[in-house]
């Protein structure tokens, strides 16, 4: 059965690969020509560990390839996954033009009936209007099926072949025996593929991200209490997550969230509440204290050198750009809201991520100097910040670190350093919520 994905990112080209690389016809159209171009000539346009292997596999054995035809998918495949952006509009909503763009194009060329499958991150009441809009450009037989994709950047390709769980919000049994028959691959250890209506799965997704992104803001709000009080939040997390109930994930305390996800999800189902007249108060104080936390650095800094006007002319080096480690992905990434306030500020910004540079580089440009190793990137700086947790970041070289700065302050925005070990050093260390 040859299969369709529209919109060849994170999401589509993972699980296009995937597909691929189970055996199956897969056919990615995206409607970036410069995209589909590097793909037919075998480069992979982002960063994601193992994606590499499987797509240069799937292409030399013909069951991956591309096109920017929406039209070719709609003509070859009977199940199409849809894995087109959804980012928030101005009021927090999530923009589903793209989606409704590719689903028409789909629908008015249909000549076959065909299973369109949700793939894309959508909110409540979707799959009604999905079902409208196909149904108003032809009269081929079709199934909705709301297919959320709970995959991590940096772990993708593992996280889409070993799922958790798989969830298909669909009316329809044959469509959910078709969508299951494709997952069965990925779910032999047992994980289970779940059957709910739309409505539920669309809710899911969003909680599910919404609760995680709450457990890192209430780590955050604890490091605050733990810097006033003496406490270590690093001692209050093992407290905590040692407690089988609360579990070990997303509980550090940091620099805030960011990413493609975490943040316009919050933001929708903050939307999605008022929409429907449901005060969703957790998921807005997540928000609340997420829109705080990112400036948490900046604020450290300026009370560091004595206020925001003394930040103007010192050099502060930033270590990485992209939101978390293993991906190149800077979307909504706190050091993009610290360079901008140290720029603000008048501050003369040195920076260095091992993948996501160039991705930042579109962003500042010029007025940021960019560096090709962490010792260049600290020359001569007056602080550095360090803001996500890249394993070569884990381990420097702290003599010589120290020796390159102009003075030895490092604001740790991942906690990765001991502040015992860095003291003892020389250094002026700032944690976050460390005493
Ligand atoms: P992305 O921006 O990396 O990719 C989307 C792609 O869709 C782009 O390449 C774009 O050119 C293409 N596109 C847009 N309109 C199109 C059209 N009409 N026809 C063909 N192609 C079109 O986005 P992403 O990060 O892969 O996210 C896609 C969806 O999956 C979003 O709804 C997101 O919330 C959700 N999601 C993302 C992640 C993640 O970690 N990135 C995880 C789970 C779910």
């Amino acid at each position: 059965m040859r299969l369709g994905v529209i919109g060849t990112g994170y999401v589509g080209l993972v699980t296009g690969a995937c597909f691929a690389d189970a055996g199956h016809a897969v056919l990615c159209a995206d409607k970036d020509a410069l995209k589909i171009q590097k793909l037919r000539e075998g480069a992979i346009p982002i960063y994601e560990p193992g994606l590499e292997e499987i797509v240069e596999r799937a292409t030399k054995n013909g069951r991956l390839t591309f096109t920017t035809s929406n039209i070719e998918v709609a003509t070859q495949c009977e199940i199409i996954f849809f894995a087109v952006g959804t980012p928030s509009q101005t009021d927090g909503s999530a923009d589903l033009s793209f989606l409704k763009m590719a689903v028409e194009e789909v629908a008015t060329a249909l000549k076959q009936p065909a299973i369109f499958v949700m793939k894309s991150t959508v909110p409540v009441g979707t799959y009604h209007k999905v079902c409208e809009w196909i149904s108003a450009k032809t009269k081929q037989k079709f199934e909705v099926v709301g297919n959320p994709e709970f995959l991590k950047e940096g772990s993708a390709v593992v996280d889409f072949q070993k799922p958790d769980r798989v969830i298909v919000g669909t009316k329809s049994d044959a469509a959910f025996e078709k969508i299951s028959e494709l997952y069965a691959p990925f779910v032999r250890q047992g994980n289970p593929i779940l059957k709910m209506d739309p409505t539920s799965a669309e809710i899911s997704k969003y909680a599910s991200n919404a609760f995680l992104a709450t457990r890192i803001s209430f780590m955050n709000e604890i490091s605050h209490l733990c810097e006033r009080t003496g406490g270590d939040v690093e001692f209050v997390r093992q407290g905590m997550t040692t407690d089988t109930r609360i579990g070990k994930h997303f509980l550090y305390a940091g620099a805030g969230y960011g990413g493609s996800c975490f943040p316009k999800d919050v933001k929708a189902l903050m939307h999605t509440g008022r929409e429907n007249s449901v005060p969703l108060r957790i998921v807005t104080a997540t928000e609340d204290a997420n829109a705080f936390q990112k400036r948490v650095l900046f604020s450290k800094m300026s009370k560091h050198f004595g206020g925001d006007a003394a930040l103007k002319g010192k050099r502060i080096a930033v270590l990485g750009i992209a939101f978390k480690p293993m991906t190149d992905d800077i979307r909504e990434a706190p050091a993009i809201v610290l360079i901008e306030a140290l720029l603000n500020a008048g501050a003369s910004v040195s920076a260095f991520d091992p993948v996501a540079q160039s991705n930042a580089q579109k962003v500042f440009g010029e007025k940021v100097r960019w560096s090709d190793s962490f010792l260049e990137c600290v020359q001569d700086a007056d602080a550095m910040a360090l803001v996500t947790e890249w394993n070569e970041f884990r381990n420097p070289e702290f003599e010589k670190l120290k020796a390159a700065m102009r003075a030895p302050v490092v604001f740790d925005g991942r906690n990765l350093y001991s502040p015992k070990k860095m003291r003892d050093l020389g250094f002026t260390y700032y944690g976050i919520g460390r005493n």
